[in-house]
């Protein structure tokens, strides 16, 4: 591994650091801390005074920030020119980016140009045992698998997963020292031209699913549809938003949008209720970075419970009735 420091690209979102960043940050801090090396932000935009700040507060050591007006939106060959430029000058040992659209996209042109290994999409990052390399694991095989994979150039380079981590905490109190760069860039630079934005329409229970504080998920232990509205029923007692696992979902017990797992969405809400799940890798892959998770199955042995905080091992038949009516009754 390089000398150098680890870099976290930022991406923004409606004006503020995107959440996968503010994940991706937690993690880099934690290696920078582990590897004695400097966490360095690379904040590339326009009017982004804000963001450099923004990342400073979210934990980076230093930022190095680049401001041009072809650089208002992401566009591939502007943002991959400057990221060039800045690795020929400051020689980074770890670059980690969000697995995003736009950063699996710079990622990848940049391992393509400057020979990097690259890791995409990691749901984990470990130090090796002998504290001199990185463990980049991602599920393969549609999640079947977590492979642990190296990297053998000096330079690493890895996408970060949506959800992987718990976000880093703001803190504004920090001084951050900002590093103003200019990277010449002409229009022939960038071959594309910025039109516009359109947003696409997002299935609204699963936005809520992604945002709520609490979750209620299902799995087949509900044992048909015609039980499903217990999931909801608890979920809107609770004000919170429901979820489910692949095989609920496959039977069509629910929204499609609502599976929780590898190959779903993931979550880390503050309280996740597990209604009859049994807890497959590919579904707790989802959510055990919940804060709280609470699991109700009748088998003692369901691997759910190796990853709950609390367990109630009953069938839920005989709890999520009773419970429903009685957080209605304390309202
Ligand atoms: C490539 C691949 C990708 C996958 N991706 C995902 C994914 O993203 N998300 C996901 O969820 N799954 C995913 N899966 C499926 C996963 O492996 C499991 O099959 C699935 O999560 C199991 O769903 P379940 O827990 O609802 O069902 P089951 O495994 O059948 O578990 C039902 C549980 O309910 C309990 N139970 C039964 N009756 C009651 C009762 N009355 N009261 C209380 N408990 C009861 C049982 O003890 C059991 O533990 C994937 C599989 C593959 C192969």
């Amino acid at each position: 591994m390089k000398k150098g420091n680890i870099w976290v690209v930022n991406e923004t979102s409606e004006g503020s650091l995107s959440l996968i960043t503010k994940e991706t940050m937690s993690k880099a801090k934690e290696l920078s801390e582990d590897l004695d090396k400097e966490l360095v932000s690379i904040e590339i935009g326009f009017n982004n005074d804000e963001m450099a700040r923004e990342s400073g507060y979210y934990g980076a050591d230093k930022v190095i920030q680049v401001e041009d007006e072809l650089l208002e939106h992401y566009n591939t060959l502007g943002f991959a020119k400057v990221l060039e430029t800045l690795m020929d000058k400051y020689d980074p040992a770890i670059i980690m980016l969000p697995a995003s659209h736009n950063g699996r996209d710079l990622a990848g042109r940049i391992s393509a140009k400057k020979g990097v290994g690259l890791v995409a999409d990691c749901s984990s990052v470990e130090l090796a045992e002998d504290k001199k390399d990185i463990k980049w694991i991602r599920p393969s095989f549609d999640g079947k698998l977590f492979c642990d994979v190296r990297i053998l150039s000096e330079i690493m380079m890895a996408t970060i997963g949506r959800g992987a981590f718990v976000e880093a905490t703001r803190d504004e109190s920090k001084k951050i020292e900002i590093i103003k760069e200019e990277v010449k860039l002409k229009e022939e630079d960038i071959a594309t031209k910025f039109i516009g934005f359109e947003k696409s329409d997002i299935n609204p229970l699963l936005d809520k699913l992604m945002n709520s504080k609490i979750v209620v998920s299902g799995g087949l232990g509900l044992g048909g549809p015609e039980n499903w509205h217990l999931v909801e029923e608890l979920a809107d007692a609770l004000g919170g938003a429901v979820g489910a696992t692949k095989a609920a979902t496959d039977l069509g017990w629910c929204d499609k949008d609502l599976q929780v797992g590898v190959t779903g969405v993931q979550v880390k809400p503050d309280l996740y209720i597990a209604l009859g799940i049994s807890g497959a890798i590919q579904h707790t892959k989802g959510m055990d970075n919940s804060a709280t998770i609470i699991a109700i199955n009748k088998d003692p042995d369901a691997a759910i419970f190796n990853v709950a905080s609390y367990g109630i091992v009953d069938d839920l038949f005989n709890i999520v009735p009773d419970l429903i009516k009685e957080i209605k009754n304390r309202k």
